[in-house]
């Protein structure tokens, strides 16, 4: 789809993508590196993320996003790379426990969906900010959900939590530092054909057949349509786009 677009916003730009080995992050990595980012991937998962690094002639940095060090030292290696922070894809992110109800999530089943659903993304951008501040320049985009927007009846409590915090936690930020060049943004995803939504359907069959029915376009997306998205937030080209929840979901939030 994005193959026969000519589009080089981000030449000389430096791009940090987290969950940078699969499905959205690897996915956006391809696409930041098609318009001219110097993206530095982050995974957790080293044979991934390296793969990911190699072929789009990125950087591969080990960083689990819930150790505040390495999340450090993943940003820190992007400017020492390449000079500059100026994309900040805080993407990396796990799917519901099996049983996500509120009568069944155990608490340590609760506390690691914040950990590395939420807390992750204010250690990246706890870690992003200060480079941006320096520039004076900088594009933030936190991987939220649609869910963050919507109730689903699908006994999501702790993920639905975490990316609602992701939500209003961007809002915040991109109200707080837009004085200072730096734009915030939440992306509201819908489902998307990726191994974490594939992984959930292999549990449970008839998910994905009820999820469809609340899809206007009748379909899940591909990674590469939210990539597209993300490359758009990260580029000059949404400028005024700010504070927002950004989503791209085949029309779900207006659907009743
Ligand atoms: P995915 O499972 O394909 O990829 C997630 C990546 O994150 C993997 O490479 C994994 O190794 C990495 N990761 C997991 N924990 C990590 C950690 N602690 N440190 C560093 N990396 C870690 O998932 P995806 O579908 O591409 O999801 C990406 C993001 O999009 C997630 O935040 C997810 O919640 C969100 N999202 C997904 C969908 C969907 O339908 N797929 C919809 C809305 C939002």
């Amino acid at each position: 789809m994005t193959e026969d677009i000519i589009c080089r916003r981000l030449v000389g730009r430096t791009a940090v993508v987290t969950g940078a080995g699969s499905g959205i992050g690897l996915a956006t990595v391809r696409r930041l590196a098609s318009e001219g980012a110097h993206v530095v991937c982050g995974d957790v998962d080293e044979t991934r993320g390296r793969a990911a690094a190699e072929e789009s002639g990125g950087t591969f940095v080990r960083a689990d996003v819930t150790d505040p060090e390495q999340v450090e030292a993943l940003f820190a290696a992007a400017y020492d790379t390449w000079g500059s922070v100026d994309v900040a894809f805080n993407n990396a992110g796990i799917s519901p426990p099996d049983d996500d109800s509120i009568l069944e999530t155990g608490l340590e089943a609760w506390k690691r969906v914040q950990e590395v659903n939420l807390t992750s993304v204010y250690l990246c951008c706890k870690a992003a900010i200060p480079y941006m501040r320096r520039q004076g320049r900088g594009s933030i985009i936190n991987t939220a959900s649609f869910v963050a927007r919507m109730g689903a009846a699908t006994s999501q409590i702790s993920y639905t939590a975490s990316k609602g915090g992701v939500l209003a936690m961007s809002r915040e930020l991109g109200v707080q530092f837009a004085r200072e060049g730096i734009r915030v943004n939440a992306l509201c995803p819908g489902p998307v054909n990726t191994p974490l939504l594939q992984e959930l359907f292999a549990k449970d069959p008839e998910r994905a057949a009820r999820r469809l029915v609340h899809i206007p376009l009748g379909r899940f997306a591909e990674a590469t349509e939210i990539a597209a998205a993300v490359a758009f937030l990260a580029s000059d080209d949404s400028s005024f786009v700010n504070a927002t929840d950004f989503l791209v979901d085949g029309g779900i939030s207006g659907a009743y």
